[in-house]
């Protein structure tokens, strides 16, 4: 049993059978309000969601929301823990959950909540969609072309925390060893990072991206990698990525080399084409030919880079979704942090969060609800009905509050 949290009194939980979700009429799904603007947010997102699912089956269907802690709202129940054990278990128990934005505590000691939740859970894969609707402001002339995902791996790489001060006891050795054993030659005084690019790693992001572009009908995907310069890492990536390609999936799927060669650049019904991309040359793709791309597989520094502008071409941080997926577990959340100094203002814009749902609905199997919310959003921002962030760029603009936004969108639906 657990201490604090609640389990809806109704309600099945999500199975995971044969590495295929099992999802029953009234499925419960956790969710997390978090911290600053979360409390606006949030609320504002169930709102809309109920309304979506209500709309959409007519009352066959029905999610039971559990509510669990992290961050501040959690340090204030358990006693000043901000990362509850129970709220981890519960999240494994659950297999799919949803979240606001984490303040992350000030102080010597504290991780960043979303990292603990990352590695606690091992949630390898970033998963995030970059698509244009209709009515928001974008600064491309064909913001329609772009319809991505972006599967950013999200243990591994730069990321992994191998870093050595430069002046530690730690990197002498370390430089020592590179210099004498490995007859490595760089300045004195260098910081040193590793970089660990593994099989294990790179292929189980690929094998992810792959199986999504499979259940989503998507054409292509490309692996984004330096491995022009960084052979044994980023071009290793490219390599396990080609493997795991024709080794689990080599009936679904052909290399571009072969689109050309056996097929004569006409993509055959039911392939998926397997291409990589260097990672500079990708930045301008996605800006000249967008249409080009469909899901894109990254290690985690090019993913990060890569998300956030593609956010930009699509609307900017505060309405990109995104998820973080295991095998066994998913926790959808807000892209952005908790914006302090908006909190409690019923002022923000909640779409980051909307959308997350959105992909959280597409992903247990229950898409009429994404496409309900996603057809009330263009009608509602076509009319300009739009919270601040929006109402700055747009020209004529009636500007609504968080809450006054949920509502347009729920009689919209
Ligand atoms: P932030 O994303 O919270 O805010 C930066 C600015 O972006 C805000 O001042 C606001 O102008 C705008 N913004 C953010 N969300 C918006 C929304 N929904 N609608 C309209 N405008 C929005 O970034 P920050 O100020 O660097 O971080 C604040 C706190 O959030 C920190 O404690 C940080 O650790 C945390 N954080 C959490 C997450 C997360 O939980 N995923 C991510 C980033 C930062």
């Amino acid at each position: 049993g657990f201490q604090h949290v609640k389990m809806p009194e109704q309600g099945d939980k999500i199975r995971v059978q044969n590495g295929r979700l099992v999802v029953t009429d009234q499925p419960i799904l956790g969710f997390i309000e978090g911290d600053g603007i979360g409390v606006d947010i949030t609320p504002a997102c169930m709102k809309v969601w109920n309304a979506a699912i209500e709309k959409a089956y007519g009352g066959k269907r029905k999610v039971h929301w559990a509510e669990l802690y992290l961050g501040e709202k959690a340090a204030g129940i358990y006693d000043g823990n901000y990362f509850p054990e129970e709220t981890m278990d519960a999240i494994k128990d659950l297999t799919v959950a949803i979240k606001g934005p984490l303040t992350t505590p000030v102080g010597e000691g504290f991780r960043s909540l979303n990292v603990s939740l990352r590695q606690t859970l091992d949630l390898y894969a970033c998963v995030r969609p970059v698509k244009w609707y209709q009515g928001v402001p974008s600064p491309l002339k064909s913001p329609q072309d772009v319809n991505a995902v972006i599967f950013r791996e999200n243990t591994e790489d730069v990321y992994a925390g191998l870093e050595y001060a430069s002046g530690t006891e730690e990197n002498k050795k370390l430089a020592r060893f590179l210099r004498e054993e490995m007859g490595a030659d760089f300045f004195e005084d260098a910081g040193i990072g590793i970089k660990p690019i593994s099989a294990f790693g790179s292929k189980r992001l690929v094998r992810k991206a792959i199986q999504y572009a499979i259940d989503n009908n998507r054409s292509s995907v490309t692996l984004v990698h330096k491995g022009n310069i960084m052979k044994f890492t980023e071009g290793a990536f490219r390599k396990w990525g080609y493997e795991v390609a024709a080794e689990e999936f080599g009936d679904v799927t052909i290399t571009e080399d072969e689109l050309w060669e056996k097929y004569d650049g006409k993509q055959p019904e039911g392939k998926i084409v397997i291409k990589d991309r260097i990672a500079d040359i990708m930045f301008q793709l996605m800006l000249l030919r967008p249409a080009e791309f469909d899901v894109l597989a990254t290690m985690n520094l090019n993913g990060d880079y890569l998300s956030d502008s593609l956010a930009a071409e699509v609307g900017g941080m505060g309405i990109a979704p995104g998820a973080n997926m295991a095998d066994n577990v998913a926790v959808f959340e807000a892209t952005h942090g908790t914006a302090p100094k908006y909190a409690g203002q019923d002022k923000v814009n909640p779409s980051s969060l909307m959308f997350s749902g959105c992909m959280m609905f597409d992903y247990i199997g229950w898409p009429e609800v994404s496409k309900l919310i996603e057809d009330a959003f263009e009608k509602v921002v076509g009319e300009k009905v739009v919270t601040y962030d929006f109402a700055r760029q747009i020209e004529g603009a009636n500007k609504v509050s968080t809450s006054g936004f949920a509502d347009a969108l729920v009689d919209a639906i």
